[in-house]
């Protein structure tokens, strides 16, 4: 069902209609942006704080989205002009940017509108994985860089990026790719010779050993998301002696910055 402003429902429980702040609120009301796990632990322990309200903010990317213990508002606010007046007419007191380190426009986005809005603003992210021994990295700054850094000799190529990008490596055809997505890809953007798989994290270390083994990959290509849910790729292409085309973060900005979902409980409350 779409409402208006090119929102979508989808399912979950839903902020959109109305506010979802009640009228006898108490002081502290924040947004998450959310979609990624870090996210989901922040709304756990604010649903769980008497001082706080909180609704989290979902781009609407995949279709089911796991549920968060906060409600759920679900679509994109129409850029700057669009978060900022949510912000204000939610009365918004704090803005806590707790999207995957990949998602550079919301966050930029963010930054300018709690700026607009005069909502403090504090960014929840993953450290980035750093080189372990045993690491065969090849660090590059984007998607296009990662399909040049596969190189022109055949490979066979585990693509742990997601679907969104997944149209850079059409420039590189000469190599046989496998997929992982939790949402199908457009089947325009994917490269000639690509298998599709179908996963959500978490994924343990023997069965990312297993697939590697399993489809011949000789390259992991992934984005540095960082955090632990994700890394068994790392030490699966680790304990296979395998090269990994890592993606760096792109940048992100002078918004404060904590790793630690403790620091973002105590921005809340102050
Ligand atoms: P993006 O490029 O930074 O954002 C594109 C547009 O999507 C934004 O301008 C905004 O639309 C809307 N949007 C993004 N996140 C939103 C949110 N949390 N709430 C409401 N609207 C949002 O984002 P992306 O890379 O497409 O990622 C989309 C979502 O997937 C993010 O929430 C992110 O946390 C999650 N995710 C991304 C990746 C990744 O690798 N990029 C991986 C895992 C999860 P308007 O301008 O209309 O407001």
């Amino acid at each position: 069902m779409t409402r208006a402003s090119g929102l979508t429902e989808i399912g979950v429980r839903d902020a959109l209609s109305a506010s979802v702040f009640s009228s006898a609120a108490p002081c502290r009301r924040a947004l998450v942006l959310g979609g990624s796990s870090e996210a989901r632990l922040l709304a756990t322990r604010i649903a769980a704080d008497p001082r706080l309200q909180g609704v989290i903010s979902l781009a609407g990317r995949t279709s089911a989205p796991l549920a968060h213990d906060l409600p759920t508002r679900i679509g994109g606010f129409n850029g700057v002009e669009g978060l900022t007046r949510y912000l204000l007419d939610e009365r918004i007191s704090h803005v806590v940017d707790a999207t995957h380190p990949f998602a550079a426009r919301i966050s930029a986005n963010a930054r300018a509108a709690c700026a607009a809005a005069c909502a403090p603003l504090l960014v929840l992210t993953r450290p980035p994985w750093v080189m372990a021994p045993g690491d065969r990295w090849i660090e590059v700054v984007d998607n296009a860089a990662a399909a040049r850094a596969l190189g022109d000799s055949p490979r066979r190529v585990f693509l742990a990026i997601g679907r969104q990008g997944v149209a850079d490596f059409r420039c590189a055809p000469q190599h046989d790719y496998v997929l992982r997505v939790i949402e199908p890809p457009n089947a325009g953007e994917l490269p000639p010779r690509c298998e599709v798989i179908f996963g959500r994290g978490p994924f343990a270390l023997n069965d990312e050993i297993a697939l590697m083994r399993d489809r011949g990959i000789e390259t992991v290509v992934t984005k540095n998301s960082g955090g632990a849910l994700a890394y068994a790729k790392i030490e699966a292409a680790r304990a296979l002696g395998l090269e990994v085309v890592m993606i760096a973060r792109p940048a992100s900005g002078d918004a404060a910055t904590t790793h630690d979902i403790d620091a973002a409980m105590a921005f809340l409350a102050s």
